[in-house]
Parts: C-alpha cells; sequence; structure tokens
C-alpha cells in the first residue's frame, strides 16, 4: 500500500528524531535580537558566513539602539561578504529601529508582530518562535522545502502553503524538532545535486528512492 502524506510525515519524524543530534542549531546567537538579525543576513549566504561576520557586527552594535543609530555604510561594509548587502543593512537598521519604536527594545514572541519588521517574512519568523519561544514552528527554507516535497510530504510549492500543510500532518509539539531534522537531513544526505538515497535512513517511506 502507497504511504500516505501523514505517514511519510510521521515515519519520518520517527526515524530522524532517533538518528539526529537532541539540539540542532544552525546560527550560533542565542540573544533573541541578535539571532532575528542573524536570520535576516543568513539569506542566500552560508550560516557560517552569517555567523562569523554577526560576531563582528554585535561587535560594533550589541543592542537594538546600537544598531537603530547605526551608520547605514557602517553596517553595509560590515556585513558585505553575506550578499545582498543593500537590503540586508537597510532591513536590519530598520527592524532595530522598528525594536526600539515599537517593541520597547524586545523582540517580540508573535508571528504577526514579527511579521511586520523589515525583512522579516514567515521563515524568518518562524525561526525566532521555535527557537527562542519554544513555539510551534515550520521552518520553510530551500532543504526543508526539497526535502518534504521528495519524500512525498507535500506537493505544494508555495511556502505558505508548504507550511500549512505539513502543520497538518504533524502534532503541533513535533512542528520545531521536525524541521530542524528535516532540514539538517537536507544538509547532510538529501542534497539539492547528489541525494545519497543509498544511504538514507528514510528511504522506505519516501516516494522519490531511489532518486
Ligand atoms: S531516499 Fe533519497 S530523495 Fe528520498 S529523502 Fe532519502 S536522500 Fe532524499
Amino acid at each position: 500500500m502507497v504511504p500516505t502524506p501523514e505517514t511519510r510525515a510521521r515515519q519520518t519524524y520517527t526515524i530522524l528524531d532517533r538518528t539526529s543530534p537532541p539540539d540542532i542549531t544552525f546560527l550560533t546567537q542565542t540573544d533573541p535580537f541578535k539571532l532575528l538579525v542573524s536570520v535576516i543576513m543568513s539569506a542566500q549566504t552560508t550560516d557560517r558566513q552569517v555567523n562569523e561576520v554577526a560576531t563582528v557586527l554585535f561587535q560594533r552594535y550589541p543592542t537594538p539602539g546600537d544598531l537603530a543609530n547605526a551608520d547605514l555604510d557602517s553596517v553595509k561594509a560590515i556585513i558585505k561578504s553575506t550578499g545582498y548587502y543593500n537590503a540586508k543593512a537597510k532591513n536590519i537598521v530598520g527592524t532595530a529601529q522598528a525594536l526600539v519604536e515599537n517593541f520597547g527594545g524586545q523582540v517580540p514572541l508573535d508571528m504577526e508582530e514579527l511579521v511586520s519588521l523589515p525583512g522579516v517574512g514567515r521563515k524568518t519568523a518562524s525561526v525566532i518562535l521555535g527557537q527562542i519561544a519554544h513555539k510551534p514552528a515550520i521552518i520553510v527554507d530551500t532543504h526543508f522545502t526539497r526535502v518534504v516535497q521528495r519524500i512525498g510530504i507535500t506537493h505544494e510549492k508555495d511556502p505558505q502553503r508548504i507550511e500549512q500543510e505539513v502543520a497538518r500532518l504533524l502534532p503541533s509539539e513535533y512542528h520545531y524538532r521536525f524541521s530542524m531534522i528535516v532540514n539538517l537531513h537536507g544538509r547532510q544526505v538529501c542534497h539539492a545535486r547528489k541525494p545519497q538515497c543509498e544511504i538514507c535512513t528514510v528511504a522506505p517511506f519516501c516516494a522519490s528512492y531511489p532518486l
């Protein structure tokens, strides 16, 4: 019998939960403000690059107030190696200003409030909600999308539809952990170009096996 998307999702959770490290983080900042800025900077670059740049950026601007008053060109110079630095600099300074002006310098832990900040979409907001607030969060990035589509958990293409569909298939207490273990699986095994299907523990439940 062909497994349903729900069965694929639950089996993927069970298998990867057992074989993945207990705590998975890709960006090293743990302070809500610093993590939020790091996630905004992480578009189209590597987490390693963001972690290096973040160290320098937060030595210079450790608080939302500091970054809100920063000179834009100085910020651009620091974050240049992350790519798209004009837009990213505007967004991180704009977000710092919005935190100071609208949220008392604190990062709000609410989806609607988070996505009101410049450069913050649902993916970025979900990282904050999952990692900082320990709330249910499906984090739809490029790795997550590729893996859930290949396994056959969803055929949706729009990120928000993917988020809704996966959220519907799993209990909410699994959402954040599922996001992280699937993301890690995409980085380590189910690569974009050459997925390692021959060593993949999820293969029995994967609609694309062998790819
Ligand atoms: S069997 Fe292949 S395509 Fe399916 S999840 Fe594993 S690595 Fe990816």
